[in-house]
């Protein structure tokens, strides 16, 4: 008999999670105006909300909280974080910063203005929100395959590289800044990037004299998938794969919530000198001194120890078996979900799972609040409520995919709660029919507005 994976770790340390009764959600949904990011975190049985801060952090980790060192200027745990930046990702340069967006906060000031074209495969929204914030705009060229939630194409993150080549030749090459490649494509639904299209993606770059950056959030479980998918990769570490892959970019923005292992924090790390100074100064202005920038001593400790826990194999593959452990629970049951399976999540496909309700009633939206009802379980709209107005006409931009994101938090939940969650979802499956309509938006911010959009039932 084949043996099958096993976590890489034992538990020491437990939280008490609360159930609740359907009437309480129902409640509790109402007094959320229907937002689940309103929803008191005792409120909520399994949290899939985000992956992002959400992990457990090892002993070593924990052990690193207790000797980080605070110095406002030339901290060791800085030296400690910048060396093993520069072990993994192979860049210069490196700047602490305290999350994903404030590492693009920095960095895009240095280098997006007015009237510039950011393309990138399916930006994320934080970093959309921050190209669009300085007026300029996110060319989406993910290959078309990625919008078919059922096919099985193995890199769904890739660039389409002529759709980046139109790209190149429509605009002038100062008004393109640089093209960002997200590792694995988040908003695509956590799909994983080749190295043969980074390869590519690279080599057009150069031909055009654009720079190449990546958004690294999850760089660790895209080179899982590169080991697992791609021809030539089976037999390399997932610390050589990495290497490669950053060795076609000159630099990376990085959320450290999600492959860093750590509950908080970010960076910035590239080979360009003068971008480097220039960052520095909005650094300075906008996170703090370059050797924390926005972070504790103790956790650039615990994520210089993250870095390289999430970089070894038998970590990486209990990690995303457990999200493809949910996948394949689903597919059994016969409730649509995206494939392949994403590295962080499980997408579900609104379209095909609520089809009854009209697309301008946020179908995602009302699936993931069912979710919640029927079984306190939390997830997110990837949809019409993300993907916001249009900046210029102010309508409802619709995209191609309406999901409800189910993201699996990293070490935290055993097979059990993800056998839970399965279970909830093919009894609301099996009842879809009676769901006609969904939810109108009262009341929204001008960006972002699903952290704060208010709703009501139609
Ligand atoms: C989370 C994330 C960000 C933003 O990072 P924060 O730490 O949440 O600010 C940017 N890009 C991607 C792909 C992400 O997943």
């Amino acid at each position: 008999m084949e043996l099958p994976y096993s976590e890489p770790y034992k538990i020491k340390m437990v939280e008490t999670i609360k159930r609740s009764t359907k009437e309480e959600r129902l409640k509790w949904i109402k007094q959320a105006n229907y937002n689940l990011f309103n929803l008191a975190s005792e409120k909520v049985f399994i949290d899939l909300l985000t992956d992002s801060g959400t992990g457990a952090m090892s002993d070593k980790q924990w052990a690193e909280m207790m000797i980080g060192d605070e110095s406002y200027a030339g901290s060791s745990s800085f030296k400690k974080l910048k060396k093993t930046v520069k072990k993994i990702t192979g860049f210069n340069y490196f700047l602490p910063t305290h999350q994903g967006r404030a590492a693009e906060n920095v960095l895009f000031s240095a280098m997006v203005k007015e009237g510039d074209i950011v393309p990138g495969n399916s930006h994320f929204d934080t970093t959309k929100g921050h190209i669009e914030f300085r007026k300029a705009t996110a060319v989406d060229c993910t290959i078309d395959e990625a919008f078919d939630t059922s096919n099985m194409h193995p890199f769904k993150g890739n660039i389409d590289v002529h759709k980046l080549e139109t790209v190149f030749k429509k605009y002038p090459k100062d008004k393109i800044p640089f093209v960002i490649l997200t590792i694995t494509c988040n908003s695509a639904g956590g799909q994983p990037v080749s190295v043969e299209n980074t390869k590519a993606v690279s080599k057009l770059c150069k031909q055009y004299g654009i720079p190449l950056y990546f958004d690294a959030a999850r760089f660790s479980e895209n080179a899982y998938f590169i080991k697992k998918r791609e021809e030539g990769y089976a037999d390399k570490t997932i610390k050589e794969i990495v290497k490669e892959v950053f060795s076609y970019g000159d630099g990376m923005t990085m959320s450290a919530k999600k492959d860093g292992l750590v509950n908080m924090g970010g960076f910035i790390a590239l080979n360009n000198k003068a971008v480097y100074k220039q960052a520095t100064v909005f650094n300075i202005m906008f996170e703090g001194f370059i050797t924390y920038g926005g972070m504790n001593g103790r956790d650039m400790g615990a994520l210089a120890v993250g870095l390289d826990e999430s970089t070894e194999f038998n970590y990486l593959e209990s990690r995303i078996e457990q999200v493809a452990f949910l996948g394949k629970k689903l597919v059994e049951y016969g409730v649509p979900v995206q494939q392949p399976f994403g590295g962080h999540a499980i997408f579900l496909d609104a379209n095909k799972f609520v089809p009854s309700i009209p697309r301008d009633e946020y179908r995602a939206q009302a699936l993931a609040i069912e979710l919640y009802i029927v079984g306190g379980i939390r997830g997110v709209e990837i949809g019409t409520v993300l993907a916001d107005r249009d900046p210029f006409t102010r309508k409802n931009r619709y995209p191609e995919l309406e999901l409800v994101r189910l993201a699996i938090p990293r070490r935290t939940y055993t097979n059990n709660h993800i056998a839970y969650v399965a279970a909830t979802l093919k009894n609301i499956y099996d009842s879809r029919d009676e769901a006609k309509s969904g939810y109108v938006i009262v009341d929204e911010a001008p960006i972002m507005r699903h952290f704060t959009a208010k709703f009501s039932k139609i």
